[in-house]
């Protein structure tokens, strides 16, 4: 099968950087984090909030050799020590990244490829609202980690696992963490939780991430009852439920 998704990549000039696997760390058996080596990337790389990359994959299914790309959230970064991370969530259905993140070890060689896009916030912004699933907890920890110390930040995350406690989290001042057991359709008990937790006012910026239908649920809630136009909010399907990427 023609690898489109290398070809268009090629065609807007986006350069792939050789990246080597050097540790591989579980939180969780299902959320593990993977530390790449990347000198020359990492030097030319500027984080920010919720930078993400392209990973390339290996994906059997679409033929002999064909890599597919998917998108993480870059963690972790340590200039000096020319490294980066990568934190999985290891989902159980089949997914050329999922399938390839639960069996990398030291050693293993990848490329990716970085589009930045910078998000903004407002002037002026008093309490930071994050919310998504577990495939945004990466993202959110890197909002935490970059939010000037007066901002108020609530972060509200829907998961149903047990080990919840055992997940990296950033820490911080002026900072509370909601995990939402999951009820009825996804992003529900998000939503609602969001709508009685969190109040309208100046000041307030929201951002979210994650299935689609669980954005889907928490928009209204930014829009309506938070009242955010689209300068004071951002929202990003991360992936989507009974469908693989690209
Ligand atoms: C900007 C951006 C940043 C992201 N950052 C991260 C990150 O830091 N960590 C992270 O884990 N993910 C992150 N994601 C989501 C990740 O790219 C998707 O989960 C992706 O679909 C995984 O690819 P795959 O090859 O494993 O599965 P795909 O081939 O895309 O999908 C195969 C099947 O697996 C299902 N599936 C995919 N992801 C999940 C999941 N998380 N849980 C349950 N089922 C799933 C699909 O619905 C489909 O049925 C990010 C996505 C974007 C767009």
């Amino acid at each position: 099968m023609v690898n489109w998704q290398r070809g268009v990549m090629r065609v807007m000039r986006i350069a792939n950087h050789p990246v080597r696997v050097v540790a591989v760390h579980d939180f969780t058996p299902w959320y593990r984090r993977i530390t790449f080596s990347a000198p020359a990337f990492v030097r030319q790389l500027e984080a920010f909030p919720t930078a993400w990359l392209r990973l390339w994959v290996p994906h059997p299914s679409r033929g002999d050799g064909h890599l597919s790309q998917r998108g993480y959230t870059l963690v972790d970064v340590c200039p000096d020590a020319g490294t980066f991370g990568l934190d999985f969530v290891l989902h159980e259905v089949e997914g050329p990244a999922g399938d390839w993140a639960r069996t990398a070890a030291v050693g293993d060689e990848r490329e990716v490829s970085i589009t930045p896009s910078r998000p903004g916030i407002p002037d002026g912004t008093e309490r930071v609202v994050l919310a998504g699933d577990v495939t945004a907890l990466p993202a959110i920890n890197s909002w935490v980690q970059a939010l000037p110390a007066d901002v108020q930040v609530s972060v509200s995350i829907e998961d149903g696992h047990a080990d919840v406690v055992d997940l990296p989290r950033a820490g911080r001042d002026r900072l509370q963490w909601h995990w939402i057991t999951p009820e009825g359709d996804r992003g529900g008990a998000l939503a609602a939780h969001l709508a009685t937790a969190e109040r309208a006012g100046p000041g307030v910026y929201a951002w979210a991430a994650g299935e689609k239908s669980l954005v889907k649920a928490v928009r209204p809630v930014l829009r309506e009852t938070l009242a955010l136009d689209r300068a004071h909010q951002f929202t990003q399907f991360y992936w989507i439920h009974g469908r693989a990427t690209g």
